[in-house]
């Protein structure tokens, strides 16, 4: 039997402000009921930051750089909508406007249904977005050359804003009820393959005062999360800036209210499926694509110049029929396609054409992630620059840098934070955990090369019984 999937990718989301990874706020009840009816792991890893090299994995089912270092769904992937679709099931897909994820970067494939909220002419103009890019354009044309006049402006047009409640995303609210109402309108006689894109904990927090009650913050004024925007912005770019502690305090107040928000959507999408009467058969998966840096190493950044655990661990639930109850210890995101396509009960054949394993069949013991660390995506240059590696192995993480050659070694068990970079006291792990990185890249190219072996024998076969040769 073919089981429903509501796959939800959040941006931006770090495991440790999740309430079932054991974070003291009430950022997350929603997700919470479902991960303590489901499957969750201690650590979830990217295999590539941010949203373009993770999305290789999350939807396009292969390693950041295995199949190229370009970004958008590869040509010669079998992506998991189009798995789905092949499957035959309905297949929706709902992307809060992250621009990495649009029909330009391919990622409509498989889906019958494909809101991108950027390029999708039959929707209402994006108000908030055009509001904002408007204004950005304004003051470039205006202050070309003058930092000064560039950030005064850029500080009144966000604070214009925020206090307006304008953002240049699409909220959860708008996602959901876009979503909903296809939940709503479906055959569900029929299997589905829902895909939700949420943006809201990706920077700027904007977040309605509803959402920051739950979190006892009442003095964040409008003024406070403009000024706050302006702060972050800045600090995106340029680490040399101190942020003052209650400044600190109320950005992570922003970030939790976003996450509260989003959670709020989810637990909407949980009561249609109930509404619906198809729930109980429906896998609903949640995860992360990366994290997000809160000034843990002295910037706002998600990557790719760093790949400390604030940016690579989020979290990942599974719930559904025949799903066990439990935490295992490990997970990589690369492994997630297959996983739910083996619980939707699909073909071995279509799990295992997917790069990474089942996740109930075998969990990774150590992850690998690569990322071109100084690529420029939207100008398409720097394509000739180092990698940025790290291998994750519990309690050890090593990251290295084949540019600079710089190599790191962190202690996670003692030092969760990566404060204490402890190379040269653990020579012999450095150099496992070097040769683990090598040996991983090896085995993925050995794997895709007998998948694409298959992949040759079975078309040839199909054109020979085409032919009526066999
Ligand atoms: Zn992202």
């Amino acid at each position: 039997m073919k089981r429903n999937i509501v796959y939800v990718t959040v941006d931006s989301i770090r495991a440790d402000h999740i309430g079932y990874a054991g974070y003291d706020e009430p950022t997350t009840p929603n997700i919470d009921e479902l991960a303590a009816e489901g499957t969750t792991y201690s650590r979830t890893i990217a295999n590539g930051i941010p949203t373009y090299y993770s999305f290789k994995s999350l939807l396009g089912g292969v390693r950041s750089l295995s199949h190229g270092r370009d970004i958008g769904l590869p040509r010669d992937a079998t992506s998991l909508a189009e798995t789905f679709d092949r499957a035959g099931y309905e297949t929706a897909g709902f992307n809060a406007g992250n621009p990495w994820l649009t029909r330009n970067y391919g990622y409509h494939r498989g889906f019958d249904t494909f809101r991108d909220f950027m390029t999708d002419e039959s929707d209402e103009p994006g108000v908030s977005g055009d509001t904002f890019e408007q204004l950005k354009q304004f003051c470039k044309n205006a202050v070309d050359g003058s930092d000064w006049l560039t950030d005064k402006l850029g500080f009144a047009g966000r604070l214009f804003c925020a206090i307006n409640g304008h953002i240049p995303l699409e909220t959860a609210e708008t996602v959901t009820e876009r979503a909903t109402d296809w939940l709503a309108r479906t055959d569900t006689d029929q299997p589905f393959f829902l895909w939700i894109h949420y943006m809201d904990p990706h920077y700027p927090w904007v977040p309605p005062s509803e959402y920051l009650t739950p979190f006892g913050d009442d003095d964040i004024s409008t003024y406070d999360i403009g000024r706050l925007w302006h702060l972050v912005a800045h600090l995106h770019e340029d680490d040399a800036t101190d942020v003052a502690d209650r400044d600190l305090e109320k950005i992570r107040t922003l970030y939790d209210a976003e996450i509260r928000r989003t959670d709020t959507a989810i637990g909407r999408v949980v009561n249609e499926l109930k509404r619906q009467g198809v729930y109980d058969e429906t896998v609903i998966s949640i995860v992360g694509d990366h994290g997000t840096e809160l000034y843990d190493h002295g910037g706002f950044s998600h990557g790719p110049r760093t790949l400390f655990d604030e940016i690579v661990d989020v979290p990942l639930v599974f719930k559904g029929p025949e799903i066990p109850a439990t935490e295992y210890d490990a997970a990589q995101l690369v492994d997630v396609p297959p996983t739910l396509a083996s619980k939707a009960g699909l073909s071995q054949e279509a799990v295992a054409a997917f790069e990474g394993d089942d996740l109930f069949e075998r969990r990774p013991n150590g992850v690998t992630t690569e990322v071109v660390y100084d690529y420029d995506p939207a100008l398409e240059k720097n394509r000739d620059n180092g990698l940025l590696q790290a291998r994750t192995r519990w309690p050890w993480k090593l990251v290295r840098n084949l540019e600079t050659d710089e190599t790191q070694l962190y202690h996670l068990e003692s030092d969760p934070r990566e404060h204490d970079e402890v190379s040269e006291a653990h020579p012999e792990t450095v150099r496992e955990l070097d040769a683990e990185l090598d040996e991983s890249r090896r085995a993925v190219a050995r794997r895709n090369e007998t998948l694409a072996e298959k992949r040759w024998v079975r078309e040839r076969l199909a054109t020979l019984r085409d032919e009526s040769v066999v």
